[in-house]
């Protein structure tokens, strides 16, 4: 449920309401938005919902009370009707805004990431990505650099300026992992490890949530929904394909996540082409109709040498294709209305 204050309620007023939502035992979440105060009501509700609707509209200040039917509230469009704009350094996610995110898989060496964020930046994207703490399918895989590599990651940072994104794998490892992102990645294996999404729900960093390959796109909702109860609501929404009877690729991209996400949430959602195909030559096809998709941004796979990368070097694009790319999705862009 939320309840919609008049625009000229006072404090005193919102103080009441929220003492009152207490009271009833749920913990009042009031939306930043300054348009309007829409406060939601956390917890389940286990007595008639009617009569608590009628019990905050009869309060003064208030405009109105609503159930939301959905299971998610802060996650909820009802809760917050206009996009959220994700900012992490000059990139932009959501509200008319997309970015780009790339760079390789996994952090291999100092030389690595700095010849991939010079041309990452070159080619305009906003911000480097570089796993230095790896999911990987099997324990004799190649499993990151940890802390070396975070390390690497922030020296790139320091002479680019690009801000970065990196995978947290463990609610152990947020504070470490946290104290050198900018962007916190949860993996699509970790999507609903509710320990994980607590720990850094309690962190102010933003979250990029990939979907997992099995999960239904209401699960993913609620997942974003448990990083924001924990008080951090920069969440991006991230489809990276899913698992089907296809095998022609790694995976199907769900391009209809892409509009889903954006009616039900006002969460900013981009889209992994890499991972969701698995194949450097299918990559822009699909990067391109993301962001035709209405894609609030791209999360993208290169390389300076796919072939010896470490992780994921088949689909990788190398620096001439990925500055292709970048290319073509100005265009893109411009078609639908996004600054890139
Ligand atoms: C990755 O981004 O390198 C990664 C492991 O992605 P996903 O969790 O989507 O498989
Ligand atoms: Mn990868």
């Amino acid at each position: 449920m939320i309840v919609i204050m008049q625009p000229g309620a006072t404090p005193e007023e919102v103080d009441s309401v929220k003492s009152e939502i207490c009271r009833f035992g749920f913990r009042p979440f009031e939306n930043p938005g300054v348009e309007r105060k829409v406060i939601a009501l956390l917890g389940e509700v286990d007595f008639n919902k009617a009569d608590l609707v009628d019990t905050f509209n009869a309060m003064p200040g208030v405009s109105r009370a609503e159930l939301i039917s959905n299971p998610w509230k802060l996650a909820s469009r009802d809760f917050h009707p206009k996009d959220t704009i994700v900012e992490v350094g000059s990139a932009k996610f959501g509200g008319g805004f997309a970015a780009i995110a790339a760079g390789p898989c996994s952090v291999e060496s100092l030389s690595q990431m700095r010849e991939s964020a010079l041309c990452v930046k070159a080619a305009g994207a906003r911000l480097l990505r570089g796993g230095a703490f790896k999911p990987r399918t099997s324990p004799y895989s190649f499993q990151g650099m940890g802390e070396d590599g975070l390390k690497i990651m922030a020296e790139v940072r320091e002479e680019t300026g690009l801000p970065i994104v990196t995978e947290v794998m463990s609610e152990e490892e947020v504070e470490l992992v946290d104290s050198y992102a900018d962007v916190l990645q949860i993996g699509a294996r970790n999507v609903q490890n509710y320990a994980l999404l607590k720990q850094v729900g309690q962190t102010r960093t933003p979250v990029l949530l990939k979907r997992g390959f099995g999960t239904k796109i209401k699960d993913f909702v609620m997942s974003a929904e448990y990083i924001m109860a924990g008080g951090n609501t920069q969440v991006i929404l991230c489809e990276r394909g899913i698992t089907t009877f296809e095998d022609s690729c790694r995976n199907t991209t769900d391009i209809n996540a892409v509009p889903v996400l954006k009616k039900l949430t006002h969460l900013p959602v981009v889209l992994d082409p890499s991972h969701a195909t698995g194949k450097a030559d299918y990559v822009p096809a699909i990067a391109k109709a993301g962001l035709a998709a209405g894609c609030d941004g791209l999360i993208i796979e290169m390389h300076p040498d796919p072939a010896h990368a470490a992780s994921d070097g088949a689909q990788s694009l190398n620096p001439k294709a990925f500055a292709q790319l970048m290319e073509d999705l100005r265009r893109i862009a411009a078609a639908v209305d996004k600054t890139l």
